[in-house]
């Protein structure tokens, strides 16, 4: 449930209708203060509370709005229908995601495999226009008998990338054990497909300062993803960025995944957070990656992540959906003429009015 105030309110009774609510019905009020309203959002049990009633508390109470859907901190209506920005400092400068904001280029190899290969990597793809460097040191994989990642020792290596790039640096952090670890090297943590509902994992990510890149499960439906980015919130962490990576449909023959591009206006419709795409692991083919990366921001999505290997033939994991960093630096500036046309390019789009 979510009271909006009236604008003009005074703080103190803001902070009176805060105590009452707390204090009349066992919930716990959060102030959101908006551009141009505060609105009280009531974390907690208030399925069988009466709008009504709560109206009573305050003449300065505009509206009681009940939330029909279950998440409630990731709900576009508890930010007063506003999007939220994710801002990432790197050593290059901040980064900002967010609906008026330019479209963030993420790129790098499945699996950080050596040195040269990722430092190597990381020049070409700032070149071409990234911000962000990707690169599993952990890797999730189907069988056990795949390369796992280099772990530990590959953390180094993306500091040694950012050091030599000043790029952001985003990795997966697949287990509890290590989040000090990656965190303390990474820009954006990154949850995994397969850990989306790994809820010991989202409550630890939630209870620290990174941000967090919660990529959508395989078969997780909107709700399960956004009951997930709950998590996350609830513990403390705002700073999350969905990122749609595909799901399990029954055509295998084709791609790897179904890239579900109507996810960004379902998204849009239902939460304030910025959204991500992957293509990479959305199709599962390098040649399918440039026509979607397209669509992707065709349809408004705030940043792409794009699997890029300098010899995508002998990569360790992931070497059929990864582009070369040639035809990286091509589809950047095919992206560019898309972002423009659509407002999101370099330049961040003027807001809507
Ligand atoms: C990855 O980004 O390399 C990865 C393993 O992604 P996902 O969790 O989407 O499969
Ligand atoms: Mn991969």
């Amino acid at each position: 449930m979510i009271v909006v105030v009236k604008s003009g309110t005074p703080e103190q009774e803001i902070n009176r209708i805060c105590l009452e609510l707390s204090t009349t019905w066992r919930i716990t009020p959060e102030k959101i203060a908006g551009k141009h309203k505060v609105v009280i959002g009531m974390i907690g049990d208030t399925a069988d509370l009466d709008p009504l009633l709560v109206q009573e508390v305050s003449p300065w109470i505009e509206q009681v709005l009940r939330v029909e859907k279950p998440f409630k901190r990731v709900s576009r209506e508890y930010r007063h229908g506003e999007a939220s920005e994710v801002t990432v400092s790197t050593p290059n400068g901040a980064v900002t995601f967010g609906e008026n904001q330019p479209v963030v280029l993420i790129a790098g190899p499945c699996s950080v495999e050596n040195e040269t290969m990722i430092v190597e990597t990381a020049q070409r793809v700032k070149a071409a226009g990234a911000k962000f460097l990707r690169g599993g040191a952990y890797k999730p994989r189907t069988s056990p008998y795949s390369f796992q990642g280099h772990g530990e020792s590959a953390l180094a290596l993306l500091a040694a990338a950012r050091e030599a790039t000043g790029l952001g640096i985003i990795t997966e952090v697949m287990d509890t054990a290590d989040l000090d670890k990656v965190a303390e090297i990474a820009d954006i943590l990154q949850i995994g497909a397969r850990n989306m509902q790994n809820f010991s994992l989202l409550k630890k990510v939630g209870a620290q300062d990174k941000p967090v890149m919660l990529k959508r499960g395989m078969a997780a439906t909107i709700d399960d993803w956004l009951m997930a980015a709950e998590y996350i919130l609830a513990a403390g962490n705002t700073n999350v960025i969905l990122c749609e990576r595909g799901i399990r449909t029954f055509d295998r023959s084709y791609t790897r995944n179904t890239l579900d591009l109507s996810v960004v206006p379902v998204l849009r419709s239902l939460t304030h957070l910025p959204i991500a795409i992957d293509p990479s692991h959305g199709t599962g083919v390098c040649a399918l990656v440039p026509t979607m990366a397209k669509g992707a921001i065709a349809v408004g999505t705030d940043a792409l992540m794009i699997e890029v290997h300098p010899n995508p033939a002998k990569a360790l994991s992931d070497g059929p959906q990864c582009l070369t960093p040639e035809r990286f630096e091509r589809l950047s500036q095919e992206l560019a003429i898309v972002a423009k046309a659509v407002g999101r390019w370099q330049q961040p789009a003027i807001a809507h009015v």
